[in-house]
């Protein structure tokens, strides 16, 4: 949120490292700016007198933000061995998750992701990693998401991209015969002053020439240009002996032909699957040769057209066009692979984007599964084969790098987020955080999403301390300050952002959290106060300089000298289970009304009047579904995920026993549930070229 705020006012407490001497502090805020941390009391200023634990707010460095209005996935039991397994090859997955995504429409999407956001805060959380696509739903609504521009006062920008690596992509483009040129050139001296982005160019440059050399392509994209300029010559070259053209006809001759152009393009051997596609490509090759008006296509360049070779070849936009539409069918499939989408698409907007002036970070999933699948060290292989192995690169999970892997993370200062929670439901394993943290590595935190992970920050630094007590970790290793310093401090750095965001400290962000200190009564220190403490324990989540949440008195007090239009709102409204209450306040809410009232949409001014409408939303869903396709009926989600985990007890349940459950697990067990799910022994996802077939998050690269 980014909403206009120049009050300057104070709220007091104790900061950590001050609890024991009983020495309070005063924070004065600026706008959104932390402006003094101080011992005296500021005169003139509206101060909020606390007892409280003053902490630099949560930062959630992993996300899928509209994901977590779904429940916990039950089949995540441990069994899985990457991420591609249960996205591509296990379909239960669909149903229970990508299924209930997929036919929001775009006012529900919006509900979902305020709803997240919501939950977020009530578990402590200022900024959230994962909005993807959906930043519009999000702009100034409640809390910080971190890939919008200038949520911190930055200027430059913060990427997510759900895979940097897809697994289809690699196959083609890793070749094996891209190897031996790749490392002989990789051992030769590099040309002084020549970056190290240009110098993998060059590399991946020269070994792609040699492969297509090899595979005798170059020779048939050089024929091909140095060609007279004859139809006759080019169908012959394009369609070449697949088909058995025999070239006898012109612009006439390529629609008679037409039937086998798409009967071998809907070979699901040979080229695309369906109908449509077909069409398609069958067009774009038509128009490439001819030209709308069949007169100004390929076959019409003057005849003396300089004919380009080799490293020109791989450069020319015109040929890139020509592999990505009409050439497509008569290539090596590998190479045309690499040519229309990888070398275009990923490996250059890649690179060219940690290049980018106003980049500070890029986030991505990266070699998330088992610490021993060879398919997940090959992942980070490739991230330092193309050179992407840089500081500003900051690993999601992260958890199949081997120790020499591991060991460049730490030489190139990148960062790792760390979620034990999903990683343990779905892979029965995480990152080794001991060898990580004598490595160096900057290591941050995140819930990843609710159908494997925990609710909020808050959770997930409670299943992290669970998971090391029950490791025999002990706090000298990894302490209660360690894990509280990955969702702040740590943070702050991986984004580049380590001067303003994740500290209590003048001139940082405004984003703080006060916790209740009665929790010290049976955990030691102040961070274990953090750790151990529960959604009741919140007393205000400041975010941008404004209090959004926390107890009721403090959010009454805050909501006076703001003078806001509406009564704060106290939740939970059922107290059956949550014995507590808290209250929110909605600076945003004119700002909010006017975007709703230019799209028809509802109102969210309450918290409450969010849920109504994501739960009306969610009811038309299901009636959708019900009338198209009734099968599906039972794994549309019912009800909105409830908002604090006291009131969702097979959310409890679950966060209660399932360490014990999936760290007990033994190979022969893991054995038997990776049968009983019907699922291969081994799988490798290298030269799958269903790319169609992944259903997962958007990606935002
Ligand atoms: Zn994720």
């Amino acid at each position: 949120m980014s909403s206009g705020n120049t009050r300057t006012w104070a709220v007091s407490g104790y900061l950590p490292e001050d609890f024991a001497s009983k020495k309070k502090s005063y924070v004065i805020i600026k706008g959104r700016l932390i402006e003094n941390v101080g011992a005296v009391r500021p005169a003139g200023l509206d101060v909020l007198e606390t007892e409280s634990l003053i902490f630099p707010g949560l930062v959630d460095m992993h996300s899928h933000v509209k994901y977590n209005i779904l429940p916990l996935w039950g089949l995540a039991k441990g069994q899985f061995l990457n991420r591609f397994e249960w996205r591509k090859k296990f379909a239960p997955y669909k149903s229970a998750v990508s299924f209930n995504m997929k036919a929001f429409p775009k006012e529900t999407i919006c509900a979902a992701v305020r709803w997240a956001e919501v939950k977020a805060l009530t578990g402590g959380v200022t900024a959230l990693q994962g909005i993807g696509n959906d930043g519009r739903c999000a702009a100034d609504f409640g809390i910080h998401n971190i890939e919008i521009p200038g949520e911190f006062g930055n200027k430059q920008r913060i990427r997510s991209a759900t895979d940097i690596i897809d697994p289809a992509l690699m196959g083609a483009v890793y070749d094996p015969r891209l190897d031996p040129t790749v490392q002989k050139l990789s051992t030769q001296p590099s040309v002084s002053g020549e970056s190290p982005e240009n110098r993998v160019n060059k590399i991946y440059d020269q070994a792609l020439l040699e492969l297509m050399k090899q595979t005798e392509i170059l020779d048939w994209m050089e024929t091909f240009y140095n060609q007279p300029r004859s139809v006759k010559t080019g169908l012959r070259l394009l369609l070449g002996e697949d088909l058995g053209y025999n070239g006898s006809d012109l612009l006439a001759g390529l629609e008679a032909f037409k039937p086998k152009i798409i009967e071998f393009l809907l070979d699901p051997a040979k080229g695309q699957l369906n109908a449509k596609a077909s069409e398609q490509q069958y067009q774009s090759m038509k128009l490439w040769l001819f030209g709308a008006t069949g007169k100004v296509g390929y076959m019409q360049l003057p005849a003396n057209t300089k004919p380009l070779s080799g490293l020109d070849l791989l450069g020319d936009s015109k040929t890139m066009d020509f592999f990505g539409k009409a050439g497509v069918i008569a290539v090596d499939k590998k190479v045309r692979r690499y040519l229309a989408m990888f070398e275009v698409a990923v490996r250059r907007s890649a690179l060219g984007y940690l290049q980018l002036k106003d980049s500070l970070a890029i986030v991505a999933h990266l070699s998330e599964g088992m610490r021993n699948d060879a398919y997940n060290h090959s992942e980070y292989d490739y991230i330092r084969k193309l050179g992407l192995n840089k500081k500003g690169l900051v690993l999601i999970h992260a958890v199949g790098l081997d120790q020499n892997q591991l060991k460049d993370v730490a030489q190139r200062q990148m960062s790792i987020v760390w979620s034990p929670f999903s990683n343990l439901l779905l892979y029965g394993e995480t990152l080794d955080i001991q060898t990580v943290k004598k490595l160096g590595i900057n290591v941050a935190l995140g819930a990843d999403w609710t159908p494997t992970g925990s609710k909020n920050l808050l959770d997930e630094l409670k299943i992290a301390r669970r998971y090391l007590d029950k490791m025999k970790v002990s706090q000298v290793e990894i302490s209660d300050r360690d894990l509280v310093t990955m969702a702040t401090v740590n943070a702050g750095k991986a984004l580049n952002l380590g001067d303003v965001v994740g500290q209590v400290k003048a001139g940082f962000q405004a984003d703080l959290l006060l916790i209740d200190p009665a929790k010290l009564n049976s955990w030691k220190d102040p961070y274990s106060a953090l750790v151990h403490a529960g959604q009741q324990d919140v007393d205000l989540v400041v975010v941008s300089g404004q209090p959004l949440y926390g107890s009721v008195k403090n959010i009454q007090m805050a909501s006076t000298w703001w003078k806001d239009v509406m009564a704060p709102e106290v939740l939970p409204r059922d107290q059956g289970r949550c014995s507590y209450q808290k209250a929110f306040r909605n600076p945003s809410m004119t700002k909010l009304d006017k975007d709703i009232e230019s799209t028809g949409q509802r109102t969210f001014r309450t918290v409450a009047g969010l849920e109504q409408e994501l739960s009306s939303k969610l009811n038309a869903y299901r009636v959708a579904v019900q009338n198209k396709e009734p099968k599906m009926i039972s794994n549309v989600i019912g009800a909105v995920d409830p908002l604090y985990a006291c009131e969702d007890p097979a959310y409890t349940e679950r966060f209660a026993q399932f360490i014990e459950k999936t760290l007990d697990q033994d190979a022969a067990e893991r054995k038997a549930n990776r049968k009983k799910y019907k699922l291969d022994d081994r799988w490798t996802p290298l030269g799958s070229s269903n790319s169609s077939a992944e259903e997962e998050p958007d990606d935002d690269l």
